[in-house]
């Protein structure tokens, strides 16, 4: 078993692990500079639209954020990982918050008064933590995958039998050898199957794939407890070339992400049609949000809608008010965009769905929409 490719893929990749994003999300520092980079297939240069990109963006910041922009073109020329194709970076006076990936992020920038985290869990939906099994008849390799990330867990054997004596093993023999191998077989992919079981984890992974022998998945699979049964699926078997099992992979997941956009996308559609427990625009559905009446918002990731909020009550406004009409209280610019997705990161399970670009449907609609849930009988208090 060759897992060169993969152990390198995992050596050289990084960390959002310990980025505690509805931390990061509550930030508040004036200038705080959020960009976004698709660095993929870089080698020694960026891919052009990124260089011009990242160009125009530092003239852009060299006028009013002179430091941050000098620290960020710093960081970007020099210290960026070969392997990374996706980098975030939040940046401000006393701001510094760095991730590499292993998945290409787009290219954008934001500045405002907080870190804009949306692309930070555009990503997590994108390329969710997976579990992976390879199995075989007298091996099975447990894998975990997350941001394109490739971790090993375990490497299993079939347990010592009676070992085979070379050209003896006939008739009844045979059977006998045949019989036990078959039963060690089995009893290695129920022991894999507990163990991957025991990663499973909360939230459960999004996924979980095998490849391998086809016999193998059907009994691993029978193994696995019904909800992680549910969620698993056969690749086929093992790849060729090493390195194209991780780009399979991510295809996979990332087609199953398109599908649930889709699923809930349409939802949305649906009640919109109907006019039936939904919101639109950024006023209304965060008023929902805030509520505790949304269940799923719709947002664009890359449209960090302006608004305002009060300082004192947290009101928030569309447009750019003088001062609160609650509590005469101070406002300050916000991104409503960012507003929606650091309040869903601190209620779940409240949800978020990243609407796909270009969504003219989006925009006409103000931006934003929710779907809510039937009024409760005892309404929740704001
Ligand atoms: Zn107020």
């Amino acid at each position: 078993m060759v897992l060169t490719t993969l152990t390198a893929h995992s050596r050289n990749v990084i960390v959002t692990a310990d980025m505690d994003l509805p931390a990061l999300a509550h930030v508040v520092a004036d200038g705080i500079v959020t960009l976004t980079l698709n660095v993929s297939e870089s080698g020694s240069s960026f891919p052009p639209a990124t260089r011009v990109f990242f160009k125009d963006t530092l003239a852009r910041l060299k006028g009013t954020h002179e430091k941050t922009a000098a620290r960020i073109r710093k960081f970007v020329e020099n210290d960026l990982r070969k392997e990374t194709n996706g980098l975030f970076l939040a940046a401000g006076d006393s701001t510094w918050h760095a991730a590499e990936f292993a998945v290409p992020l787009r290219n954008f920038v934001h500045v405002g008064r907080s870190p804009y985290v949306a692309p930070l869990l555009e990503v997590e939906q994108r390329a969710p933590r997976a579990l992976v099994a390879r199995v075989h008849h007298r091996e099975a390799v447990l894998q975990e995958v997350q941001r394109g990330v490739w971790r090993d867990l375990d490497r299993l054997e079939p347990p010592a039998g009676p070992a085979r004596k070379e050209g003896k093993a006939v008739g009844k023999t045979r059977d006998r050898f045949d019989q036990s191998a078959e039963r060690a077989t089995d009893a290695m992919l129920r022991d894999a199957a507990k163990k991957l079981a025991s990663r499973a984890g909360t939230p459960p992974p999004a996924a979980v794939f095998v490849v391998g022998d086809r016999e193998c998945f059907t009994t691993f699979r029978e193994h696995l407890p019904s909800a992680l049964g549910e969620r698993t699926s056969y690749l086929g078997p093992s790849p060729r070339q090493e390195k194209d099992f991780p780009r399979k992979v991510a295809a996979e997941l990332e087609k199953q992400h398109r599908d649930r956009v889709e699923r809930e996308l349409l939802a949305l559609h649906e009640r919109r049609a109907q006019a039936h427990l939904v919101a639109t625009g950024a006023r209304e559905t965060l008023e929902h949000m805030t509520s505790g009446r949304a269940a799923r918002v719709f947002l664009a990731c890359d449209d960090p809608l302006p608004g305002s909020r009060c300082e004192t009550c947290g009101q928030r406004y569309a447009g750019a008010e003088e001062k609160c009409s609650f509590c005469s209280g101070r406002i300050a610019p916000v991104s409503l965009t960012h507003e929606a997705v650091a309040y869903a990161l601190a209620h779940p399970p409240l949800a978020i769905t990243f609407v796909p670009a270009p969504a003219k449907w989006l925009a006409e609609a103000g931006g934003m929409a929710a779907l809510l849930a039937e009024k409760s009988a005892a309404p929740k208090k704001r």
